[in-house]
């Protein structure tokens, strides 16, 4: 429980709440009556988001990518992010204001090679050496056709927003915390070439888990040759042993911004 990070916890829950409401109360009433009618004061960035989606492409330019928001992942799971599930009202939220909505789906075959079931005595969160490099060992998890593998129900309104759905993991024999490129460093999952051919030159990162799968996507989406920014506080981090820090350390070398949903969807 205190694990958690409170600031930046009680700095969200304001404003979703306040955006959501301000949203719904903008449906039915005269656009100059909203503001005084909510909160006088409260400078809520998603006001300026439109009411409803609208036929014209909102941010072209840009991609969200919101990275394994699973059951597995999530509270209660088989490899449960803590506090995994406060970031999926934050999420449905940030993908109203893009069009270019893609989701990611960790999606492995029972017999899968990061799964510590599959080495006879060895046990979750190990290391082994594996032909493409050190692989930590997990609980069985996001199994394909599972209910574990499913994304959160809370997500709906995102996973209907999604142009792409992108599973990854499906190699028995690798590994792929990136929505990018595999483990193995080579093995494409297409999904730099499809953004490519939308026109996307910026990629918004974020979902499960900050230190794993969201960094490894935001460190190949930069290396694709997109602008990357990882939203902090639209994520949550495993943080085994200083792995969140060492994340960080490589994403700032590499260029890629931290940024925060307040600053995104100001835009
Ligand atoms: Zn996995």
């Amino acid at each position: 429980m205190l694990t958690r990070r409170p600031l930046l916890a009680a700095s969200l829950a304001v404003p979703v709440i306040a955006a959501l409401s301000g949203r719904a109360l903008a449906q039915g009433a005269p656009s100059e009556a909203t503001p005084g009618a909510s909160s006088p004061g409260n400078a809520n960035p998603a006001q300026a988001l439109p009411v409803e989606e609208t036929s014209s492409m909102q941010r072209p330019a840009d991609a969200f990518l919101a990275i394994d928001l699973q059951n597995d992942f999530m509270p209660g799971g088989a490899l449960a992010v803590a506090h995994g599930d406060e970031v999926v009202s934050v999420v449905n939220l940030l993908a109203s204001a893009f069009s270019n909505v893609v989701l990611t789906q960790d999606w492995h075959p029972a017999d899968h090679v990061s799964f510590a079931a599959n080495h006879p005595g060895r046990k979750p969160f190990e290391t082994m050496t594996l032909p493409y490099g050190e692989q930590t060992l997990w609980p069985v998890h996001c199994v394909q056709g599972s209910p574990g593998a499913e994304l959160y129900a809370g997500l709906k309104p995102t996973i209907k927003r999604a142009r792409a759905i992108v599973r990854k993991g499906q190699n028995p024999a690798i590994d792929s915390y990136s929505a990018f490129v595999e483990a193995d460093h080579k093995t494409k999952t297409g999904l730099a070439g499809y953004l490519r051919e939308l026109g996307v030159t910026r990629v918004y990162c974020c979902g499960l888990a900050t230190d794993y799968c969201v960094a490894w996507s935001a460190l190949d989406a930069r290396a694709a040759g997109f602008e990357v920014a990882l939203i902090d506080d639209a994520s949550r981090a495993i943080d085994r042993n200083g792995s969140l820090a060492a994340a960080w350390q490589q994403l700032r070398a590499a260029g890629v911004m931290r940024v925060g949903v307040e600053e995104v969807l100001r835009g």
